[in-house]
């Protein structure tokens, strides 16, 4: 029999919710231990669109380089973008890397306590601004993250998009005013250990009676996928100038993608062999030995994938251009760089 309106009070929810986080919760990430605002909020943003497992290394790595926000502030930008490469989503660096300096500079090293001027941070949402109240300052504030998101669609079935409106209500009446830090933590563990993406496990979940999705069996169609638009392609010719075991990077604008990183220099569309040579001439003012172009693959954003041509161009001398970075191949890149020109750089060096 389909069951029509989730039937628990707020708070059973939250007791039931509370009792299972004390037994089964995640009570040991590197961002529980010496557990301050800071700490928190690092791991926060660097967990907005990347996993625990894929988060931690680079959480242990960013910690031990930039262990509070003076350190943070203070810092080059080119060094915090280096420690998130590979992260992707290379704003959330920049972001991290002014609201530190806002913190530090213009705020006193007075890290802010509540909802309203947290929002005023780069990078941080209302989400992000409750999990940091919560968890790092025990004051009770509402979370709505994907993992959220996923719970509360499922527990009241609700199959509508757009679904922030909605939820953000529900998360609003079941957030707990007792024990703030351990119910946002209950939430989040819930969906990231139980009510997974694909299949949930609801054998073990403390809702299994009362989740309408799982009474009506269509937990795994839910939450409904945003309609999906296909993605625009973009094509690009990557310039790879190598001089004696150097390659050309120049750092990208400030805005646009990528923006701040190093780059290769570049040019739109999939460009021949002698497309190439002509640019070669006339923007670089080079005459190259020999140009070897390697096969076009495809790196994806959020709103187009690119397609990428890596041009190896062989240099006889040095580029006239006023060169920005020759990096060493083989030596520690200590910049940060998009994560395609990584690859290239690796297979660059694989094959020198
Ligand atoms: S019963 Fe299943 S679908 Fe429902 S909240 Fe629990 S794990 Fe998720």
């Amino acid at each position: 029999m389909k069951q029509h309106s989730f039937s628990l009070s707020a708070t059973t929810f939250q007791k039931k919710l509370l009792k299972w986080f004390d037994t089964h919760g995640r009570k040991d990430l590197p961002w529980q231990k010496n557990k301050n605002p800071y700490r928190v909020w690092i791991s926060e943003v660097m967990l907005q669109q990347t996993q625990v497992t894929t988060v931690i290394p680079y959480y242990e790595r960013f910690m031990e380089k930039f262990p509070d926000v003076e350190k943070l502030a203070k810092a080059d930008e080119n060094v915090v973008l280096h420690f998130w490469a590979g992260l992707g989503y290379y704003h959330r660096a920049r972001h991290l890397h002014s609201a530190s300096k806002k913190i530090f500079f213009t705020l006193d090293n007075q890290f802010p306590d509540n909802l309203e001027s947290l929002q005023t941070l780069p990078g941080v949402g209302r989400s992000t601004a409750a999990a940091i109240l919560s968890l790092a300052f025990e004051k009770p504030a509402t979370i709505l993250d994907g993992n959220v998101k996923r719970v509360l669609s499922r527990l009241h079935a609700i199959d509508e998009w757009p679904l922030d409106k909605t939820l953000w209500e529900i998360a609003e009446k079941y957030s707990a005013k007792k024990r703030p830090a351990d119910y946002t933590q209950a939430m989040m563990d819930l969906g990231a250990t139980i009510c997974i993406r694909g299949k949930p496990r609801c054998e073990r979940c403390p809702f299994v009676k009362n989740c309408l999705a799982h009474l009506q069996g269509i937990e795994k169609d839910l939450p409904l996928k945003k309609p999906t638009k296909k993605l625009p392609v973009k094509t690009v010719t990557f310039f790879i100038f190598r001089y004696q075991n150097h390659i050309f990077l120049e750092k990208r604008p400030a805005s646009g993608i990528w923006s701040g990183l190093f780059s290769f220099p570049e040019e739109s569309n999939l460009l021949t062999t002698s497309e190439i040579k002509k640019i070669c001439r006339k923007r670089f003012l080079c005459n190259p030995a020999k140009i070897q172009c390697w096969d076009s693959f495809r790196h994806t954003f959020t709103h187009f994938h690119l397609d990428i041509l890596p041009a190896i161009i062989d240099l006889k001398e040095s580029l006239e251009k006023e060169a920005q970075f020759w990096y060493k191949l083989e030596q520690n890149l200590n910049i940060g760089v998009p994560a395609p020109v990584k690859k290239l750089i690796t297979q660059l060096e694989t094959a020198s």
